[in-house]
């Protein structure tokens, strides 16, 4: 089997390579094993804290050895993204230079840039004087409105964030009193059939009236696929705004965006074939072919080129005496500036805050064209290119940056390689 371009990683810098490099006109397979941090994110699109600029970060940031100009190519590459993204079924709401801050279904914040329209009514800055209800939904262990409520109000209070009532109350979920649910998966399922969801509408109005409330904060479960649809059913008949929290794990709104970018590469035309890469055949610096593990047996796939977008932690890894390595092409994982080493476990719980832990900034290196570099920091292999959470350098929680790394490295490294 043959292909252009080889893309192994099916998450949001995979996705974003393949959709770049088919845009140059070349035809990419796409391979994954399976789902990674991209299904498991909150659904919320960081993309850099907006008190920092590309030019305070870490010379190993990504953003710094893209460089500043490829950086402000950003906005437009991602509007072209957002469109396409939209017209499969999920609207991104915010923009790449602006903060919004969100509540978390534990009645915490969090600060991010873009986020998915059916949060977005939950942003901070626009819930000044508002009345907000949040619904728990009876048998659901997923979401506690009481333990949400008490952190809300109380930071409602230390902050003078001057939201006027903050309540909460519990429904039944229709068709289903007294069940338990498990996983918010099952609620979100059954929401996207257009019965269940009037009926839930009618129990949400029923709940609520007459109470003057301005708001209702729902757990991210308002549906897997049609999210939009029931915050527009919800808003139309209650007269209120309506959103979801941001979830923990497992994310219903991290799986819907995933979904998405699934339906994104079908329409595309990018081949995804599901298999476990574990192995390339290697000539004179150049990698030839690749080899996958299928259900239906092994496959060698050859290509012009090839991008490396298997994740931080999603990927695994190769011990060696010397560190550790990327399993698939043999590249030093560095902790900041030495390659890393498997330690005691004591050694990374130690004195560590999330500021400095080494294990959040492992990666690989790469050169300005995103080429993976050895351990004499030289090109590892002339057609190899890398993407996403693989690199090092970063630390996605501090930078606030992991979905917009994963999108501009992934749309850069499909650029560089659609070039040939
Ligand atoms: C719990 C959690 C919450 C997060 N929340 C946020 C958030 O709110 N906002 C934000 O911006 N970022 C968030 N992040 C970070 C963000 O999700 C990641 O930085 C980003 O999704 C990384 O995308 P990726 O495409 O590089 O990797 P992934 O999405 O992890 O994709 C890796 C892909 O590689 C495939 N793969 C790996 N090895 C192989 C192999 N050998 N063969 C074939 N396929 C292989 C996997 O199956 C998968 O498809 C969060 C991360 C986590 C873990």
């Amino acid at each position: 089997m043959k292909s252009d371009i080889i893309i192994i990683g099916g998450g949001m810098a995979g996705a974003a390579a393949a959709i770049s490099a088919k845009e140059k006109g070349a035809d990419v397979t796409l391979i994954r094993k399976g789902y990674g941090s991209t299904a498991l994110s909150s659904g919320a699109f960081d993309i850099l804290d907006t008190k920092k600029d590309v030019n305070s970060l870490n010379k190993r940031h990504p953003y710094r050895i893209a460089g500043e100009k490829n950086f402000n190519l950003f906005k437009s590459s991602l509007n072209n993204f957002l469109k396409d993204i939209k017209a499969e079924g999920i609207q991104i709401d915010g923009a790449v230079t602006k903060g919004a801050t969100l509540i978390s279904i534990a009645g915490v914040f969090k600060d991010t840039n873009l986020c998915q329209h059916s949060i977005c009514e939950g942003r901070l800055s626009g819930l000044k004087d508002a009345k907000i209800l949040f619904f728990g939904i009876k048998g659901f262990a997923g979401f506690n409105p009481k333990q949400c409520c008490g952190l809300f109000k109380e930071a409602n209070e230390n902050n003078n964030l001057l939201i006027k009532k903050i309540d909460y109350r519990f429904i039944d979920f229709p068709g289903h009193e007294g069940e338990t649910f498990p996983s918010p998966f099952i609620l979100a399922m059954r929401l996207d059939d257009e019965s269940v969801l009037e009926k839930f509408v009618s129990v949400v109005k029923k709940t609520a009236r007459k109470n003057g409330y301005t708001h209702f904060g729902f757990p991210p479960i308002l549906g897997l696929r049609k999210a939009n649809a029931a915050v527009t059913a919800l808003e139309d008949s209650t007269d209120c705004k309506v959103f979801e929290l941001l979830p923990h794990l497992p994310s219903i709104p991290g799986y819907r965006l995933q979904m998405s970018l699934d339906r994104l590469l079908n329409k595309k035309g990018v081949t995804v074939l599901i298999g476990d890469v574990n192995m390339a055949a290697i000539k004179d610096k150049r990698i030839e072919s690749v080899s996958v593990k299928t259900r239906n047996g092994i496959l060698n796939i050859q290509a012009r080129s090839f991008i490396l977008a298997t994740g931080r932690w999603a990927g695994g890894k190769a011990v060696k005496k010397n560190g550790i390595y990327e399993p698939i092409f043999n590249l030093p994982i560095y902790e900041k500036e030495r390659i890393a080493e498997i330690k005691n476990v004591a050694d990374y719980l130690d004195s560590y805050v999330l500021e400095s832990h080494p294990l959040l900034s492992v990666g690989i290196r790469v050169n300005s064209r995103l080429q993976p570099l050895n351990d004499e920091d030289d090109i590892a292999y002339k057609n190899l290119f890398a993407a996403g959470a693989i690199l090092g350098g970063y630390n996605y929680l501090t930078d606030q940056c992991g979905l917009g790394v994963a999108f501009l490295t992934g749309h850069l490294a499909g650029k560089y390689a659609g070039e040939g």
